[in-house]
């Protein structure tokens, strides 16, 4: 898998046939989608996207690509497939299937714990419109929306030595994105179970929607059996959007 399929700055129609469903969107439109989007319609592409690209994004993250390995990399910290992968994770299954990965989430700790985060983080060198402040505010926001599949997640031992990591960037970055979701993530680990968290599930729960376009059904969905991603009121849906599903359902990376 070549480390040029994720340039920076990457685009819907960069990572994936699922823009073709939605011919409207400009091909430059660069993700996150949140501000074009209608929620029902993000969802919907994120399925497909996921149901194409998961597996793929994943094994990129962990594949020998210098870069990943290299501190002084800001891909190392937040990887352009890390960035697409935390994004994917509004979608409830990605959500669960990203909790299930048996490191993403262990090793994202561990970077955050990391002694020199700052000043590695600081120092690297970004491209197009990538900060410091986004990429370790995606790095919290990553770990708070995985912390909500808690059942799901591998043993992390060490998630409790964020603590006064957290506290110090809530008072060091006063205003920014990163204390906001430092103090969020603080009140998380220190009370799993709390009812704020609950409603949070439970209305990303509610965004599945069926893969059909047109149709907004979100009460009784199947997923797709083979990629367990994008989800359907039923048989007659289903059937009527293989044509498009069957082009990216577990495909994979493909050169355009
Ligand atoms: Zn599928
Ligand atoms: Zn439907």
């Amino acid at each position: 898998m070549a480390a040029n399929l994720y340039p920076q700055g990457m685009t819907l129609h960069s990572i994936g046939y699922a823009a073709l469903k939605y011919p409207a969107l400009p091909p430059e439109l660069p993700i996150p989608l949140g501000n074009q989007l209608g929620v029902l319609q993000r969802i919907r592409i994120m399925a497909h996207v996921a149901s194409q690209y998961l597996p793929a994004l994943l094994e990129y993250q962990y594949s020998s690509a210098p870069h990943l390995h290299d501190p002084t990399s800001s891909q190392y910290w937040c990887s352009d497939a890390f960035t697409l992968i935390n994004w994917l994770t509004s979608s409830p299954d990605a959500a669960v299937a990203v909790a299930k990965h048996p490191s993403l989430f262990p090793d994202t700790v561990d970077k955050l714990l990391d002694p020199n985060i700052l000043t590695a983080m600081k120092a690297c060198t970004r491209q197009g419109g990538a900060s410091f402040e986004a990429d370790l505010g995606s790095m919290l926001q990553f770990v708070s929306t995985l912390l909500l599949r808690k059942e799901h997640l591998p043993d992390t031992p060490h998630l409790h030595d964020l603590l006064p990591k957290l506290k110090a960037w809530k008072r060091k970055f006063g205003g920014l994105f990163i204390a906001r979701v430092a103090d969020r993530l603080a009140d998380q680990i220190r009370s799993p179970v709390n009812a704020d968290f609950a409603v949070v599930l439970s209305a990303q729960n509610e965004n599945l929607v069926c893969g059909f376009v047109g149709c907004e059904e979100k009460r009784n969905l199947n997923a797709c059996a083979r990629c367990q991603m994008q989800r359907y009121c039923g048989q007659a849906h289903q059937k009527s959007d293989w044509g498009f599903h069957k082009k990216i359902c577990g495909k994979g990376l493909v050169e355009e």
